[in-house]
């Protein structure tokens, strides 16, 4: 009797519940009406579709379920911070990606073993033109945690320690590659030509090496992001003028003002950024309003890397990177890049080898195989980093 009155409330329940539902879909049917018909994560998911299932084949179903989940971020270790974090950080099970790789195998593998051994160790399909391998020397000082594969918990907000410095900052941990393998050494002078939000820059600074470094952001707001992130994480005097300019300077420009002069350069450019684009629809690059800058992309690009390579002194090293798996915004660039400032400037480049980075890190991310210049972080759904392209470029002349 009881279980029968139970199930009649229940009953009842569910049809007041349905008187209500004529009223959700009113309001539904309003948001609709101006909802528009294509956004721009479906363009972006559209165009990915028809470029990246051509360009990566059979890997593009998995890449794109990675890149419509929710990403996995890392927690680049502030060394200014006086927080001991690192263990704080390692008791919630995470680890130091960095220096838990496998550093015996520094150099990669024949081309035949790395074949064998993963499909996530880049080949190069012609070494021409491509520097001799040498040893990885990485800065010890670049701490950058993670969760283990699989393990998708998120990052809890970094605290202030009493100097008001964060202990950490969360970003996708792929990026931090492109500041290892650009390689910084000893009172080196760096410019980072893109460099806002900065989490780059603040990784490069991690390396405590660096002997003076420019941050340029054409963008005024970004560039005052970009200073307020320096602030939070770096003491007061990291950040005087003699050892860093803050600038915000169209960077297609740099070669005109400054040629010749940095050890090192990054060259992080805009891009499709692709997590971005099939998840949000704010700001998107794919909105209808931006379509003509984002066919732009890959000229801005082009000149910003020649901008950098300009920038850079002869032996300087330049890194270009991404964060899309776009092959025009990646490889066809540093191809123009390269033969462009060979052909107007007269400036000789060799592509330095990035395998025993990849190498290295091949347990924590996916590299797509197969590329012939550069390396690129592929997202997937155990490790879901990316994506992030970078290629290095030295200087010979
Ligand atoms: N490196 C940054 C980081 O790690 O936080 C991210 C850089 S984001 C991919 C690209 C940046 O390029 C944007 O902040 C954008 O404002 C900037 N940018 C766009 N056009 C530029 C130009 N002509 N010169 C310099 N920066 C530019």
């Amino acid at each position: 009797m009881a279980l029968l009155l139970d199930s009649r409330l229940l009953l009842r329940k569910v049809q007041d519940l349905r008187c209500f539902t004529p009223r959700r879909h009113r309001v539904k049917g309003k948001w609709a009406a101006t909802k528009t018909k294509h956004p721009p994560t479906s363009l972006a998911l559209q165009h990915f579709d028809s470029t990246y299932s051509a360009q990566l084949g059979q890997l593009w179903p998995s890449v794109r379920v990675a890149l419509l989940s929710e990403r996995k971020y890392g927690a680049l270790v502030n060394n200014f911070s006086h927080d001991a974090l690192l263990e704080e950080l390692e008791a919630q099970g995470c680890r130091d990606f960095i220096a838990q790789t496998d550093k015996e195998v520094a150099q990669p593998c024949s081309r035949q073993e790395s074949e064998e051994e993963s499909s996530s160790v880049s080949i190069k399909e012609s070494d021409a033109d491509v520097q001799p391998l040498s040893p990885l020397q990485l800065s010890p000082h670049i701490k950058c945690l993670v969760f283990p594969r699989g393990d998708i918990t998120r990052f809890k907000p970094a605290r202030p320690d009493v100097c008001g410095l964060l202990g950490y900052y969360l970003m996708d941990a792929a990026s931090v590659l492109p500041c290892l393998g650009l390689d910084v050494q000893e009172g080196h002078n760096v410019l980072d030509l893109c460099a806002a939000p900065g989490g780059k820059a603040l990784a490069l600074l991690q390396t405590q090496s660096i002997g003076f470094l420019c941050v340029n952001d054409s963008s005024v707001s970004r560039t005052s992001r970009l200073r307020k992130v320096l602030n939070n994480y770096a003491p007061k005097q990291l950040l005087t003028e003699d050892k860093l300019r803050i600038t915000s300077f169209d960077g297609t420009k740099w070669g005109e003002i400054e040629r010749n002069t940095f050890d090192r350069v990054l060259v992080d450019v805009p891009c499709t950024t692709d997590r971005h684009s099939v998840m949000e629809d704010d700001n998107s690059i794919f909105s209808k309003s931006r379509t003509a800058e984002r066919r732009r992309l890959p000229q801005l690009q082009l000149e910003l890397l020649l901008a950098g390579i300009q920038a850079a002194c002869p032996g300087g090293e330049i890194l270009y990177s991404t964060c899309t798996l776009s092959q025009v915004q990646n490889l066809s660039v540093v191809e123009q890049a390269i033969y462009t400032a060979r052909e107007n400037h007269g400036i000789q480049l060799q592509i330095s080898d990035l395998r025993p980075l990849t190498h290295m890190f091949r347990k924590t991310f996916h590299f797509a195989p197969d590329l012939h210049m550069g390396e690129m972080v592929i997202p997937h759904l155990a490790a879901n980093f990316g994506p992030i392209y970078m290629c290095k470029l030295r200087r010979l002349t």
